[in-house]
């Protein structure tokens, strides 16, 4: 079996009433990360340093999160994002997480990792924290690898939601490329195919139809995702991974199951294994049914480690139909330069 490098960072005090971006979301996953045979290092975390943090936010936008955090537990926006008294220091421990993996996968450790953290990061920018998210935690792990002199770094985020504080993080930075998979029309409401026409091959956006599942993913990833990261050719891949693309999400509409997460997982880490990429490092994101998010996390556990997938895992997939996603890849493909 291959080593997995991971970290988890469960942030049990970051919480807020019946928010659902809460410590449940993990519970499935607690003893079940104790007894697994898989092959799978849980790394001690290091926190994030301000110089981490500052590789990718403003300092005004730390010192004001710190000190909404100190005048917690409340609500900062409409998402609503909350911050609790203890939530700044969970999010230096979350983004600690990805750093933590992210040097291990650098000094040659593993080549596959997985931060298991909360609470997530990609919707926050460099100047807001937003969208249940606080400190960008995969932007501060991307940040941190092209300080250390990496030229080509990939970010794939299969959330469910777009990737919008990466994506706004990294729009101008040519040494990262950014593709984004997400329902379209739902929050925050960016990520249109048309976008940033600068930046063609660099930054996708991939708009999916409400329902799209296991079918649509996989040929978008075949079509699309990895023939951008064999143009892209990156040193290191990095995946905003969301769960709430799973098709019992309360917050989506789209269909993937565990399997379909599993077979995503194992077209991202065999493609960047065929580039000669340092390595693949998982990041968590969203996902709001705790069962299908130990489930999802679960099977992509086994994917990275090149183990066979349980029998359960995948069995329950979406009873909805999917649309055809014929003319979005060829879309994507077309604009982007991928035909
Ligand atoms: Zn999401």
């Amino acid at each position: 079996m291959t080593q997995v490098v991971c970290t988890w960072v469960p942030s049990p005090k970051h919480r807020y009433l019946d928010h659902p971006e809460r410590p449940e979301r993990l519970r499935g996953l607690e003893r079940w990360r104790q007894e697994t045979t898989l092959s799978l290092v849980w790394l001690p975390v290091t926190p994030a340093t301000e110089e981490d943090v500052y590789r990718v936010h403003h300092p005004r936008m730390w010192e004001r999160l710190q000190s909404e955090c100190a005048t917690g537990p409340r609500v900062i926006d409409y998402a609503p994002t909350y911050v609790t008294p203890s939530s700044c220091r969970d999010a230096l421990h979350a983004a600690g997480g990805v750093l933590t993996a992210l040097r291990a996968i650098l000094e040659g450790q593993a080549r596959r990792g997985f931060a298991i953290v909360r609470p997530p990061g990609h919707h926050a920018t460099r100047t807001v924290s937003m969208g249940f998210c606080l400190l960008n935690n995969v932007a501060i792990g991307a940040a941190y690898a092209l300080a250390q002199g990496l030229e080509r770094v990939a970010i794939v985020d299969f959330d469910a939601h777009h990737g919008n504080g990466t994506e706004a993080i990294f729009v101008d930075e040519e040494r990262v490329g950014f593709l984004s998979l997400h329902q379209w029309g739902i929050y925050p409401g960016t990520g249109d195919l048309e976008d940033h026409p600068h930046a063609r091959g660099r930054i996708v956006n991939v708009p999916l139809e409400a329902f799209t599942g296991d079918q649509g993913y996989a040929r978008l990833f075949g079509e699309v995702v990895v023939p951008w990261l064999e143009r892209w050719h990156p040193q290191l891949l990095l995946v905003s991974a969301g769960f709430d693309a799973h098709w019992q999400d309360p917050l989506t509409q789209l269909g993937l199951s565990a399997g379909g997460f599993a077979r995503l997982a194992r077209y991202l880490v065999q493609a960047a294994d065929a580039l000669g990429a340092r390595g693949a490092l998982f990041v968590l994101e969203g996902g709001y049914h705790p069962p299908a998010v130990a489930a999802s996390i679960q099977a992509v556990l086994h994917a990275l480690a090149e183990a066979d997938l349980p029998q359960e895992a995948g069995q329950y997939p979406s009873p909805y139909p999917e649309p055809d996603v014929t003319d979005l890849a060829h879309r994507v493909r077309t604009l982007h330069g991928l035909s």
